[in-house]
């Protein structure tokens, strides 16, 4: 087989949906396994809903999840001219025919259908008529008798009767293309080869496949693949938490969670749930990809991102996390976080909950969380006031093994389980009652800073 030729085209009328990403990564996949080329083409025909900010945002989500593109992106909006010169050569081959019947006639026509109860299509009013005005369509002249078969990568064979199709509409009255037309003109021109996408343009391949037919160009092959519901069984929106790309990268999903979880979604090998980009170069094929629609498990996205983050390597894990921080830190405070950063990827599931577990490590906390005041009772305040005595023993350069067992010693002495004590000293430390070992964050922040964090949760509770 020759190298594959694939395209991700997006339209930029909306963010990102990523259901989009997933085709994407499909495409991106296939192109890599096969040796072939994966090609981007911005699909901005509609001029009115398309904004540069989204077009903008496909370029950084896919550099994000480094699905490299080959070849300079095309911008479909560019090939207008194209596309009209196939509509002008399609009627001037018999292939397609101008059309002047009206807008309101048409609605007229279609209304009159619903009330009927019955299915419209285009009457063929004009087709054999020789239109000469200025308000024309140019139609496709669909072939009207036989069947067409679509032999689908992933939704298997599928075949229509070819007198369900109308002469749909390739270029509007302003001289725009639809979408049909330019789709299947900038294919052909780009030398695609398999067309990978959602399956809600399943039908739209019959009519596009038409259009190849007319120009006499060679059929690309077809895979569909399901869309992506939510756990309700609506596709997957909004309404659902995130729907969009960029949202699961703001929440602190890492590249590799959500390449992992679309391929996992809808794709599979065996049993195997860790797939990391090697190995998914290495095993994807399309013959795998499932027909049953891939309901988004939000539970599940999360346990994978918890184990990419354990999986990634303290620097890198800084650096990726430094934007959500919620302030700018210098080098030593940098230091700091990296020194705590084991004690921080063993509990974070998302990079937004490491970099805020991070700022024990540079700051008081800003706030104490309600169970916090659990430990701020008579008794808690004593075992605080004993702990900030033993603070003032420890030395600068003690381990966290040492500090341990200075506390040991401590709960010993107050016959107070070690747990009660650690317990308050995470809530004054940390303003919360989860975070890494407390020995190690004093360890790391020293004991003059957490003498001070102590001395304020005591004296916001007890004045
Ligand atoms: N622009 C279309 C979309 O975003 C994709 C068209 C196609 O892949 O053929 O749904």
């Amino acid at each position: 087989m020759l190298p594959p030729r694939v395209r991700f085209a997006p339209s930029p009328t909306g963010v990102l949906h990523i259901g989009s990403v997933r085709t994407a990564l499909f495409n991106w996949l296939y192109a890599r396994h096969n040796g072939g080329k994966f090609l981007l083409r911005i699909e901005d025909t509609d001029r009115v809903r398309s904004t540069d900010q989204n077009t903008r945002l496909i370029f950084e989500i896919l550099e994000w999840l480094k699905l490299d593109w080959d070849e300079e992106p095309v911008i479909q909006s560019s090939r207008f001219e194209r596309h009209r010169e196939i509509a002008e050569s399609m009627v001037a081959s018999g292939m397609a025919y101008r059309c002047r019947c009206s807008p309101d006639e048409l609605a007229a026509k279609k209304a009159e259908a619903v009330t009927n109860g019955k299915s419209y299509k285009y009457d063929g009013t004009c087709r054999d008529e020789a239109v000469d005005c200025d308000q024309s369509v140019i139609r496709l002249r669909a072939g009207q008798t036989g069947t067409m078969t679509v032999a689908d990568l992933v939704q298997g064979s599928v075949t229509i009767e070819r007198s369900q199709l109308d002469d749909f509409v390739l270029l509007r009255s302003d001289g725009a293309p639809t979408y049909m037309l330019s789709v299947v003109v900038d294919d052909h021109d780009m030398g695609i080869t398999h067309v990978i996408r959602g399956d809600d343009h399943l039908t739209n391949t019959f009519k596009q496949i038409q259009i190849y037919e007319a120009c006499g160009w060679a059929v690309p092959s077809f895979a569909h693949i399901p869309l992506i519901y939510g756990p309700d069984g609506a596709k997957l929106s909004k309404r659902h938490g995130a729907a969009s790309a960029v949202d699961y990268r703001d929440l602190g999903y890492l590249p590799e969670t959500i390449s992992n979880y679309l391929l996992r979604l809808g794709w599979s090998h065996g049993d195997d749930e860790i797939i990391p980009r090697d190995l998914a170069v290495e095993w994807f094929d399309l013959k795998n990809v499932g027909r049953s629609p891939s309901r988004f498990d939000m539970k599940k996205l999360q346990n994978l991102n918890a184990h990419y983050i354990r999986n990634r390597d303290n620097s890198s894990l800084m650096n990726y996390m430094l934007p959500f921080l919620n302030r700018d830190v210098d080098d030593s405070e940098k230091a700091k976080i990296l020194r705590g950063m084991n004690g921080l990827k063993d509990r974070a599931k998302t990079v937004v909950d490491l970099a805020e577990s991070a700022m024990t490590y540079v700051e008081p906390p800003s706030r104490y969380d309600s169970a916090c005041s659990k430990y701020a009772t008579e008794a808690h305040i004593c075992i605080l006031r004993d702990v900030i005595g033993v603070l003032s023993d420890v030395g600068i350069s003690e381990t966290e093994e040492q500090i341990s067992q200075r506390f040991k010693d401590l709960s010993k002495k107050l016959e107070v389980k070690l747990v009660e004590v650690a317990q308050a000293m995470r809530a004054a430390l940390c303003g919360k009652l989860v975070s890494p070992s407390v020995f190690q964050i004093i360890e790391i922040i020293g004991p003059k800073d957490a003498i001070d964090r102590i001395s304020a949760f005591i004296q916001r509770f007890v004045g």
